[in-house]
This record gives structure tokens, sequence and C-alpha cells, in this order.
């Protein structure tokens, strides 16, 4: 029984009001909202355990370096990858896909090789790929959506080539909600022995992630966004592709033995891994997957599809909306399966900085804005939107109050 409100006391600022009325918060794909549980281990490891991990011989570096990386092994159970050697920690999504923009590129691109991202990246997929097309001359191709944000499929084969050797794409839209056909996509380009990069930032917060079964070469992710600490992310990779690429940062924690004449490296993960890891926060998002796991992972994406639904149901009432993304139910089961927990949208003429503004008086807070994503703005023919969106402990009665203020917003124009 997945009993929303009794979830909610895990998250005290849940309860807290802005401008005297309740917090309605619809941020989420943003950051997430961190549980007590997450917050006093955190604290809890400041307070009892807190030292420097790795190599340490006294009691207290010890403690710490087992709950670092007793968290490697959770994400790695948490994701299903095949070895711990194939869990690195990143500060985020962000670094993920810029360590590996600058060392899979050093190691397998050279100039005119090509990467193919989407017209629905975030910026930190889209901006890595073009610094190394500044520094490499890489070239980032980037494959069409539909009107209904839907990637198709049958575009695909058209945009590989010989010259092809990374595909790098979101899971999950930030802006559409879009759930791609990931599996599908990477079993096309394992067929040109393409590998391929999962934006994993709006999917591992709300579905179950098997980076086996997916197949994927590479996922990368953040905790904050699914209410882990912030600065602390991943990145996971196959181990025989990271093998093969060099550092990312130079320093202490990543090598073998330094010298003047030549330095070795440290083997996976740690090769990456440069410099004070941020140990407090590894065991603060271990935390967090606990609790996640804790209420169910398909409880969680069942909790959220269902609020999905009901505001883009609830949605139809209010006239002028465009809602951006595709429809509800399958349109096409090989273009995608279905919608995430994000809902963005313009009513008539009101610009979407004015309905964010006028929400946030009511105490909802939504995000407004390109979302990071400007060439999707451009092939929507948009300035920004309007974006909802959904956590596990979001109600019904939350969507609610955002139809009604969307309602109160329309009337005052
Ligand atoms: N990719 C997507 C799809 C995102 O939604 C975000 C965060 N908005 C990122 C990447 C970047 O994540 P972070 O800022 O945590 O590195």
């Amino acid at each position: 029984m997945y009993d929303v409100n009794k979830i909610r006391e895990d998250f005290p600022i849940l309860s807290r009001t802005v401008y005297n009325k309740p917090l309605v918060y619809l941020d989420n794909a943003a950051t997430t909202q961190k549980p007590l549980c997450v917050l006093d281990a955190m604290r809890n490891e400041y307070l009892n355990v807190n030292a420097n991990v790795h190599r340490g011989v006294h009691y207290l570096s010890q403690q710490a370096t087992d709950l670092h990386e007793s968290a490697r092994e959770k994400v790695r159970s948490f994701i299903n990858a095949k070895s711990l050697s194939e869990v690195i920690f990143t500060r985020g999504t962000t670094e993920s896909i810029n360590l590996v923009a600058q060392t899979f590129c050093e190691a397998f691109m050279k100039e005119g090789d090509e990467v193919l991202v989407s017209d629905m990246e975030h910026h930190s997929n889209i901006v890595p790929w073009q610094l190394q097309a500044q520094k490499r001359g890489i070239v980032v191709r980037h494959l069409p959506i539909t009107d209904d944000g839907l990637l198709d499929l049958s575009t695909l084969s058209s945009h590989l080539s010989s010259r092809t050797k990374l595909v790098s794409i979101c899971h999950v839209s930030n802006v559409l909600g879009t759930v791609n056909p990931v599996k599908e996509i990477i079993r096309l380009a394992h067929e040109h022995d393409i590998p391929v990069l999962l934006d994993g930032a709006q999917s591992a917060p709300h579905m179950k992630i098997d980076v086996q079964d997916l197949d994927c070469d590479f996922y990368a992710f953040s905790g904050h966004k699914m209410y882990g600490p912030t600065g602390i992310g991943v990145l996971y990779g196959k181990e025989k592709l990271l093998e093969k690429m060099p550092p990312y940062q130079g320093g202490g924690e990543m090598i073998d033995k330094v010298s003047w004449e030549k330095t070795t490296f440290e083997q996976l993960p740690l090769k990456f891994e440069a410099g004070t890891p941020d140990y407090v926060a590894t065991h603060g998002l271990a935390t967090a997957i606990d609790y996640m796991l804790s209420l169910g992972l398909d409880n969680i994406e069942a909790h959220e599809q269902e609020l999905t639904r009901y505001c883009m149901e609830r949605m139809q009432e209010i006239e002028n909306i465009r809602i951006f993304g595709p429809h509800l139910s399958p349109l096409n089961s090989h273009l995608s399966s279905h919608r995430d927990a994000v809902v963005s949208f313009l009513v008539g003429d009101i610009h979407h900085l004015d309905m964010g503004t006028l929400l946030d008086r009511l105490g909802i807070a939504v995000r407004t804005g390109h979302h990071c994503a400007h060439p999707l703005m451009t092939r929507l023919g948009v300035t920004g939107t309007v974006r909802a969106s959904f956590a596990l402990y979001n109600t019904k009665e939350e969507v609610d109050a955002l139809i009604d203020g969307i309602h109160r917003v329309s009337k005052m124009f």
C-alpha cells in the first residue's frame, strides 16, 4: 500500500509555506527534496565517522572507506552493473558526460568522426561534444524529433555511418517527458558496432534501470534528482571501454605510482576518480537508493505515472493550453513507450515567465524557461515552456492546486 501522506512525513520541507500558502513543489526534474534518512545518514557520518577515505590505516578512515565503497556496491546493484569497476563516482550527470566526451574522444575519435545526439538533449549532452568538436574536429550530428516529441527510429540508420563512433542520447527528455525506445536504439547502434551513452538524469529517479538488460555502454545520472545529496553522480561504463580510455583528471587517488620519469594509474574505477571523493555524499546517495527501494521502484513509477496521467487529463479543461511531448497512450510502440513524470505546457500567449511567477505567488513551484535545451526550444518554435514535474511524494491534490492556479492565472490575462 503506497501511502503518500505517510511518505510526505519523511520530507519536512514539504510542509512549509511560501507566501503564507502551502508549498506545492513541482520542480522535481530540476532537483528533488531529501528524506530525513538521507540527511540523518550524512549528519551521522560527519558527526561520528568523518575521515578521508582509502589508504588510511586508522579506524575512522577504514570505516569511512567501508561506507564509501559499500555505496559503490549499492549503486552497482541498483543499476545491475556487472562489476564495481564499472561504477565511477562523479559530481553528476554533467560531469559524467564530460568525462566520456573527453576521454572517449581521446581514445577512439579523430577529426571527422561523428557523435550522434538528438534534438531533445539537455545542454550537458550537447556542449561537451561541441567542445570536442572545437578541440579535435569531431562532428556533432543530431537526430530529429517528430512534432509529437518522439525520436523517429526510421531516421536513425540514415544518421549512422562508418564515421559514427558514439550515439549519446537521453533516456527520458527533461522537457517533453518522452521515454525514448533506448533498447531498440542500442540494438540498432550495436549492429553497426557503435557504443551508446544514455543520459539517465531523468530516468534513474523514475524507473528500474538495468544496464545489462539495456546493454548500454555508458549510463550517466545525478544523485540530487533521486532524493540524494547534490554534488554526487555516477557514470556507469562497460569495463572493456573504460579500460581503453585515458584518465580524466590527474591527482591523488587515481595513481598507482608517480615518479618524474613515469607515472602509472590505478585500476578502474579509481583511475577516473582523482582527488578526495565526496564520500559523505556517496553514503547519502546509497541511503537515498535504500529509501527508494524500501518504497518499491514499481510503486514509485506507478504513482508518478498516475499523477502524470491525472495532470494531463485535468489540463484538457484549460482553454488554449498547449502540452508539449507525446500523448499518454503509446502512439506507436516503435516510436515511444510512454511519457515520464514531466509535463511542459504553455497557455495561449501567456509568457512562461509570467505563468511561473504568478503560480509561485500561489505557492506552486514550477520551472520556466528553456530548461537547458535551447535547440529543442528552437525545434518547438518557443522561447521557453512552463514545466511541472513529479516525484514520489506528490499528490493529486497538488495537481489540483496546479490546475486551479493555471485557471486563475489564465483569467488574469
Ligand atoms: N541531462 C538531463 C536530461 C537533465 O535533466 C539534467 C538536469 N536538468 C542534466 C542532464 C544535468 O544534470 P546535472 O545538472 O545534475 O549534472
